[in-house]
């Protein structure tokens, strides 16, 4: 089984000061926590004093996005050499970027192997929306999304694939583990195994969309979830740090 993670997406939230005590505040919570992989992806600006705040504990820094290009006249854009030594995770394919800023699954999949190229561990989310799955075409959406974003990839070691249904996103409707489940344990985990073959078992598998302390458990304790991608509960370093207990004692059980 993959090791457990538990990733906080803070989106274009905390200023420097907040970054740095939410940081400091999930490291104190940590301290006696063992078994999941906790990574705290902060805005840019942040990432570095987030990196200090948490240096020398367990816990890792990831950024939210990235340029495929190494530099150049891209204004307002990072690259991934950039994000060296500031971190080691990078979300990409967030459905607000897919959305909101137009990323579509070629783009996406420059940014991945650009990643890979510069030793950062790529966190790709993944899912459908609501119209798509009220229609019947999640299986189909996710897989294809999955395998547009690897296209060309050929070592995964590193890769994280969250499972985010667009429609389960800051809602606070959460999808049921057994729709997770479904379409973790199916369709991600098949195109998965379709594309790397017996790789595929060593990538986590995270469900994320409205996930709180509350719910955590039941996502975790599917065999097929491997942890979650947390976006507004992950702003409390009090609820994240149950969030990341609950998903290691859940883990610990199955
Ligand atoms: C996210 O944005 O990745 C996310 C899962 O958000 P929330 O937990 O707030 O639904």
């Amino acid at each position: 089984m993959p090791t457990p993670v538990v990733a906080g997406n803070w989106k274009m939230n905390t200023t420097l000061a907040e970054a740095t005590a939410l940081a400091a505040g999930v490291r104190e919570g940590m301290k006696a926590l063992r078994g999941v992989e906790v990574i705290l992806c902060p805005p840019f600006i942040s990432l570095a004093a987030v990196r200090d705040a948490v240096r020398g504990s367990s816990i890792k820094v990831g950024a939210q996005n990235m340029h495929f290009e190494k530099s150049g006249a891209f204004t307002g854009e990072v690259s991934a050499a950039m994000l060296q030594g500031l971190c080691d995770y990078v979300i990409l394919g967030h459905s607000e970027r897919r959305q909101l800023f137009g990323e579509d699954d070629g783009l996406i999949n420059r940014k991945v192997k650009a990643a890979f190229a510069h030793g950062l561990r790529p966190i790709l989310c993944v899912g459908e929306t609501l119209e798509q799955r009220e229609s019947g075409r999640a299986a189909q959406v996710v897989g294809q999304q999955v395998k547009a974003g690897l296209a060309g990839v050929h070592d995964i070691t590193g890769l994280v694939v969250a499972y985010e249904p667009v429609w389960a996103i800051g809602t606070g409707r959460a999808a049921t583990p057994e729709i997770a489940a479904e379409v973790m344990g199916g369709t991600i985990a098949e195109a998965l195994r379709e594309l790397f073959g017996a790789a595929a078992g060593q990538v986590p598998l995270l469900y994320g969309g409205s996930v709180n302390p509350g719910n955590v458990a039941g996502y975790a304790g599917q065999a097929s979830i491997h942890g979650a991608l947390v976006g507004g509960a992950s702003l409390q370093a009090a609820q994240f740090v149950e969030i990341a207990r609950a998903t290691a004692a859940a883990k610990a059980l199955s």
